[in-house]
């Protein structure tokens, strides 16, 4: 019996266990991943916007987290299948076939991009889909790449990639675009851009690698194909709550929080992008983690 299990290990998972360590709560953490950190292994831009430290990118503020992390005094299980969890009873059942129990849940699952769920997205992974135009873009110098999507992640992707390559073709589903208008302005004076709107891409053709995608523009007009080497998607994310999703209050698949992290299920809390669909920063992830870690201390009459 431990008095705290957190499931995920990104920057909300692993404030909340350094707190309750802090707080001397016998605290298990739960992590799928082979490794900690979450969202940080994708960012690849400089973190100028939590408090106090910069980091040249994800890898670099895990680092420091990590240090911390190493000298706090909880367990921490990495490449953990969760098969089922049990929020009243606080049970949580691994692939593995134990059965773990605690008196407060947290649940710091974060979120993962949204996928297009199109022929070849899967099978051209490193074959031509670009993870990201800050990592990858060398890599696409010289050729022509598709970016799909329309809010400022894309618009982002699509300005860094027209950097380097000839032609940068954004294909976005809605009428208009939702990226920022700064970034809209930019697009717009780009000519080697050209955008797409109320057009979805259905197919990515290749062979080794990828050579074209087909894109169909507008409802009932024939798909055409368009000669590409890359492939960029950034249409959003989306929750990683499957596992408890029936089991509380959740909002288009988020979990429902109060203002102490605390969701409808008595000492089960949520933390982190999992509960904060309007505004997912790793200050909200490790600020949230604080407070839940603080409420499960006093509920439990430690500090
Ligand atoms: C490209 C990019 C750039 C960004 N730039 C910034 C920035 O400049 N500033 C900023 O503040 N934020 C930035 N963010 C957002 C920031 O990374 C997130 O807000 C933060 O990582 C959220 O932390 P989290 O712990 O809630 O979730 P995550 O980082 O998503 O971590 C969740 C963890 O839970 C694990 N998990 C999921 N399901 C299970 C399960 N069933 N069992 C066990 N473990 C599970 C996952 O493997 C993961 O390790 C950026 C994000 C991206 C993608």
């Amino acid at each position: 019996m431990h008095d705290v299990i957190i499931i995920g290990a990104g920057p909300a998972g692993l404030s909340t266990a350094f707190w309750c360590d802090e707080l001397g709560l016998d605290t298990l953490v739960l992590e799928q991943s082979e490794e900690i950190g979450g969202q940080l292994h994708r960012v690849y831009n400089p973190i100028n916007n939590y408090l106090g430290l910069k980091a040249r990118n994800g890898e670099e503020l895990l680092a420091r987290f990590t240090a911390d992390v190493d000298s706090a005094d909880f367990d921490l299980w990495t490449q953990t299948s969760i098969s089922s969890v049990d929020l009243k009873a606080k049970r949580v059942s691994l692939a593995s076939g134990e059965n773990l129990q605690s008196i407060a849940l947290v649940i710091a699952t974060g979120v993962r991009p949204r996928e297009l769920g199109v022929p070849g997205e899967k099978e051209f992974a490193g074959k031509g889909m670009i993870e990201s135009a800050t990592r990858d873009r060398e890599l696409f110098a010289g050729q022509d790449v598709c970016v799909v999507g329309g809010g400022d992640a894309a618009a982002e992707n699509a300005l860094l990639l027209a950097e380097v390559c000839p032609t940068v073709t954004l294909v976005h589903r809605g009428k208009k675009l939702r990226a920022r208008p700064e970034f809209r302005e930019k697009l717009q004076s780009q000519h080697c851009i050209t955008v797409f709107t109320e057009s979805v891409l259905t197919r990515i053709i290749g062979g080794e690698r990828v050579e074209a995608v087909e894109i169909q523009r507008k409802q009932g007009l024939k798909p055409f194909q368009l000669a590409v080497r890359g492939v960029l998607i950034r249409i959003g994310v989306e929750p990683n709550t499957e596992l408890f999703r029936e089991q509380l209050e959740s909002e288009n698949g988020y979990v429902v929080v109060n203002s102490q992290q605390e969701t409808n299920v008595p000492m089960v809390f949520a933390v982190g992008d999992v509960s904060s669909p309007v505004a997912p920063t790793i200050s909200g992830a490790t600020g949230a983690g604080a407070t839940a870690a603080k409420v499960i201390a006093s509920r439990l009459n430690r500090k």
